[in-house]
């Protein structure tokens, strides 16, 4: 079933999450050992996230380096296969513009219609390790909207070959994220919201929001986005935080604030595992909060671990 049509059939606040692939050589055991815990509170959907290239150098004879392409979490497509049989459940994969041709990502999309995954998150992707900013693929895509585009082409029957005759058109529902406290790159809030109801209007049908810490993020970010126009449901991205390091490195990473009560009561804790309980308990607040504010669905980052949500799905489902 579809994302959206999950929504609207809804009758009070989903619960979902998102997973990423192990790293390369583990087995997918590991991910049902983070599902299977979760499934009490039967998830509408589960995201699997997608992982880029990176370019490592490797030492070899004779002493010269070798710049190696190498992506250290492949699998994305299967482990969606792979949970659609085992769960029953709906799997969204995240589709990216970094690192692909239109092509590449069009055969990607074939393979998804042709397993019956009909949900994908479209997403620009970050810049990799070693480009100072975001580079596209020479015959890729410079913007998620420039995917969501190609994906709702697809859905019309109008793939890259045009020639193509009689074509099977897909029938994708297509996210898009948001980003509450604005996307690190763009100039300001308006241009940021003004871009993302560019993709509503190319056709995504909701979007997911990046993690926050602050719930009035999330109310204002909803209110600005019904004032641009964008009528679409508005789903909140949820991480417990588990470690003190977490603390400054989110932050750093996805360019979001940790709330001075939030940190202040982290760097109280002695130990991580006091840490993990703040972070659980910060998020069961959240949580409540969201469900009151009438969010369509609360999303999990789980990263592959179910002990915080549960604990958390627990206390509000
Ligand atoms: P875009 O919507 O393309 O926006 C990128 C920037 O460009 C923004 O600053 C925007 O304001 C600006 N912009 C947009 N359109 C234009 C335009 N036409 N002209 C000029 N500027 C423009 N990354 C991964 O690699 N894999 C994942 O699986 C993944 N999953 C994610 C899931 C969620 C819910 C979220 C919130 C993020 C995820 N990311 C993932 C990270 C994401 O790829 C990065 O945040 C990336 O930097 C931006 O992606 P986007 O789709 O929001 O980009």
């Amino acid at each position: 079933m579809k994302v959206i049509d999950h929504f609207k059939k809804a009758t009070s606040t989903l619960f979902s999450i998102e997973i990423l692939p192990p790293l390369k050589g583990k087995g997918i055991q590991s991910i049902f050992d983070g599902i299977d815990p979760l499934m009490d509170f039967k998830p509408s959907f589960i995201d699997v996230t997608y992982h880029r290239e990176e370019f490592v150098y490797r030492r070899r004879e004779g002493g010269y380096l070798e710049k190696v392409s190498i992506r250290k979490r492949p699998g994305t497509v299967g482990i969606c296969a792979a949970l659609v049989n085992r769960y029953k459940l709906d799997a969204v994969p995240h589709i990216i513009c970094g690192g692909f041709s239109r092509e590449e990502t069009e055969n990607a999309l074939i393979d998804l219609h042709f397993l019956g995954i009909d949900n994908v998150l479209l997403l620009r992707g970050d810049s990799i390790k070693t480009e100072p900013e975001f580079t596209p693929h020479p015959d890729g895509h410079s913007y998620a909207i420039d995917l969501v585009r190609q994906v709702v082409n697809m859905n019309n029957g109008k793939y890259i070959d045009e020639e193509l005759q009689d074509v099977a058109p897909t029938d994708f529902c297509i996210g898009v994220a948001g980003y509450p406290e604005k996307h690190f790159e763009a100039p300001n809030r308006n241009i940021d919201l003004k871009y993302l109801r560019h993709k509503i209007d190319a056709g995504a049908d909701y979007i997911v929001t990046q993690m926050f810490f602050d719930n009035q993020m999330f109310f204002d970010f909803v209110q600005q986005c019904r004032d641009m126009g964008i009528p679409v449901p508005i789903v909140p991205g949820l991480k417990p935080i588990a470690t003190k390091r977490q603390a400054t490195l989110l932050p750093s990473i996805f360019h979001i604030d940790i709330p001075e009560d939030l940190f202040n009561a982290i760097d109280r804790c002695e130990t991580d595992a006091q840490v993990k309980e703040v972070g659980i308990e910060w998020a069961i607040e959240q949580s409540k909060g969201l469900i009151e504010f009438g969010a369509p669905c609360l999303h999990y980052y789980t990263m592959g671990k179910s002990e915080a949500t549960r604990r958390i799905a627990s206390a509000v489902f």
